[in-house]
């Protein structure tokens, strides 16, 4: 099969960390040369790449983080001149001025081969049809899962995202097989297919989607996977290492390979920077190892996970993470309780009768309001009927939070849609 590479996937680990260790050489040396920030970097640390032995010695790199993104900014990371440079991106700016990243040729080539991979590991072929519903444009996501498709020989409707309508249309239209989406978008576009009667598994021909951009949880796929009679697959990506494409789950669906032959991965403790044990939870911190136009090293994701190094089913030993559990600055506090967005959400997509849209308002140290609408079908208008429902939302926010939320049930599409990431949390302490 095209772009199964199995020689690659199933590299024994011994010699995947020796491709690792030469191209982690190689690329320290690049930047050491062409960029004055790294080298200095470098040179304050003592450490000279070619003294190299080990990827160990990578824990005596100083990281990278979002602010060295801004030093010498836009182009003082680059390690080719600037005509060698083809494409922009940045990122969606969730958290403040986007970060720019900028790809050669090359660069671009490759991200849509991790992407045909991540794409064939799935059990996609030339035969689908996706449907690729992420924003075309600055954000990574849509034009890297466009390349990566098109390689294995995807027929592509670059939908974007946005007009409900249209969507479906297009998938009843043309056959959609694949969806690439946020999870937040998606859940909206499933109750849509529900409230316009339309049987999802017998008028559409939908077998799998490809969710990410935002965390959510196994409640939430469980719950889409059921809704529309398909397999959903966690893509997780960052523009800073090309966006989709860098984690995705296989067909087992219990974690996502990361591609240790471009990216070499550690989890640190975010506080004190040092490793943390083998499968403990901490930040994901990654290398980029194939990359031209912009290398990163020891680059702070700020998103929280584990490495899973047990070997997977299917015999890929690119090892594992596990699903986002979010960034280590969307955590909020409430009453002094460190609370990840996700925990609320895993709750509510497991609670029948909650719909798919929710917002989590912050208005004081003390209290944590959650607005939630509820399904159409138990809807009579008469929401304050809902004790039962209301009472088992608050017991189970708060046996997963320890904290007892106020929950307030809306009708159903009363709260603003997301088309691409969903904005959960309205934090007006911080306004
Ligand atoms: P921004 O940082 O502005 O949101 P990006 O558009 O590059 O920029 O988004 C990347 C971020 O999106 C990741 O760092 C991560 O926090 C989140 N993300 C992407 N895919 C997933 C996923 N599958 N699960 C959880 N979070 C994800
Ligand atoms: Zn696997």
């Amino acid at each position: 099969m095209q772009y199964w590479h199995k020689e690659l996937e199933t590299l024994p680990r011994e010699k995947l960390e020796q491709l690792q260790l030469e191209r982690l050489k190689k690329i320290l040396k690049r930047v050491y040369q062409k960029v004055p920030h790294y080298r200095k970097k470098l040179q304050d640390a003592g450490i000279n790449p070619s003294n190299i032995k080990s990827l160990d010695e990578i824990r005596n790199i100083p990281f990278t983080t979002k602010e060295d993104l801004f030093v010498d900014y836009p182009y003082g990371l680059l390690t080719v001149p600037i005509e060698k440079v083809i494409r922009l991106h940045t990122s969606s700016g969730t958290t403040g001025k986007p970060k720019a990243i900028f790809f050669s040729k090359k660069d671009i080539e490759n991200s849509a081969e991790l992407i045909a991979r991540c794409l064939v590991m799935t059990g996609a072929t030339k035969n689908d049809i996706l449907q690729n519903s992420m924003t075309y444009g600055l954000f990574t996501g849509a034009f890297v899962m466009h390349y990566g498709a098109e390689k294995v020989g995807i027929f592509v409707i670059p939908a974007g995202p946005g007009n409900t309508e249209r969507q479906i249309n297009l998938m009843r239209d043309f056959g959609t097989t694949m969806l690439h989406m946020t999870p937040s978008y998606t859940l909206y576009v499933a109750s849509v297919i529900y409230d316009k009667g339309i049987d999802p598994k017998k008028e559409l021909k939908l077998k799998r989607a490809y969710l990410g951009a935002e965390p959510y949880s196994e409640e939430t796929r469980k719950k889409i996977e059921n809704m529309l009679g398909i397999d959903i697959y966690n893509c997780y990506g960052l523009t800073e290492m090309n966006g989709p494409g860098v984690g995705f789950e296989c067909i087992y669906k219990d974690g996502l390979h990361i591609w240790e032959d471009n990216f070499l991965m550690e989890v640190i403790n975010p506080e004190t920077g040092k490793p943390v044990n083998d499968g403990e939870i901490g930040e994901l911190v990654l290398t980029t190892l194939n990359r031209e136009a912009m290398p990163l090293i020891r680059y702070r994701t700020r998103d929280l996970t584990r490495i899973i190094s047990e070997p997977c089913k299917c015999g890929r030993t690119h090892r594992r993470i596990s699903r986002i559990l979010g960034r280590s600055d969307d955590m909020f506090i409430v009453k002094g309780v460190n609370i990840f967005p996700q925990q609320i959400e895993q709750v509510l997509m497991g609670i029948n009768g909650v719909a798919q849209n929710y917002q989590i308002v912050l208005d004081s140290y003390d209290e944590m309001i959650v607005r939630v609408e509820i399904d159409r079908e138990i809807f009579d208008g008469k929401i304050e009927k809902l004790v039962r429902l209301k009472d088992e939302i608050i017991d189970k926010i708060r046996s997963a939070t320890m904290v007892k939320p106020k929950v307030e049930l809306l009708e159903p599409g009363t709260l603003p849609i997301s088309e691409g990431k969903a904005k959960r949390v309205i934090d007006k302490r911080t306004i």
